[in-house]
């Protein structure tokens, strides 16, 4: 199965975190984004994030995957302290694909795809980079784009390459 795996980070060393999940997918990576640079969503004074969008090829099972995020997160000691609240390093599943066929879940455990994905600008850029054609809930993540606030969009300036 394909997926679409969202990073983020604002604490720490936000490039060497990035970094360690590239690391762990090697073997599975399909493409992988630019690091963009995207200010705080949902909970706004905290610090500037590093973002990033992969797509990875892997066996097994959703939770399996979401297992192995979850993992990257740990190593990473991050802390929940508030919802949406800074972060050492997440991995979110955006997206599980078969083929064309999309997954869709609504198990809070994970949800598919990913209930916020559509209208974050610091996901769907990234991924547009490296997935053109990509489709979301069978909108394309190019129309999702454009339909988003302009502001949100200048938000999310491309750092460099990994
Ligand atoms: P958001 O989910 O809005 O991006 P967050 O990433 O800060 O917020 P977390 O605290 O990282 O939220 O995750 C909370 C829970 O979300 C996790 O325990 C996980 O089981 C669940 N979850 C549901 N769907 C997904 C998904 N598609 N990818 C990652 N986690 C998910
Ligand atoms: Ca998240
Ligand atoms: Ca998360």
């Amino acid at each position: 199965m394909r997926a679409v795996l969202s990073i983020g980070s604002n604490m720490d060393d936000r490039y060497a975190l990035l970094q360690g999940v590239i690391d762990e997918f090697r073997d599975d990576l399909v493409a992988v984004s630019s690091i963009y640079a995207t200010p705080p969503w949902g909970v706004e004074d905290q610090d500037e994030f590093l973002n990033a969008v992969l797509v990875v090829d892997v066996d097994g099972i959703p939770i399996e995957l979401l297992r192995r995020c979850q993992k990257l997160e740990n190593d990473a000691e991050r802390v929940r302290t508030r919802k949406w609240g800074p972060r050492t390093l997440d991995v979110d599943i955006v997206q599980i694909r078969n083929g064309a066929q999309e997954l869709l879940s609504e198990d809070p455990v994970l949800t598919l795809p990913h209930p916020w994905a559509w209208q974050r600008a610091f996901v769907l850029i990234p991924w547009l980079e490296i997935e053109p054609d990509a489709v979301l809930h069978g909108t394309t993540v190019a129309a999702l784009v454009e339909n988003l606030d302009p502001t949100d969009i200048e938000g999310v300036t491309k750092v460099r390459e990994f």
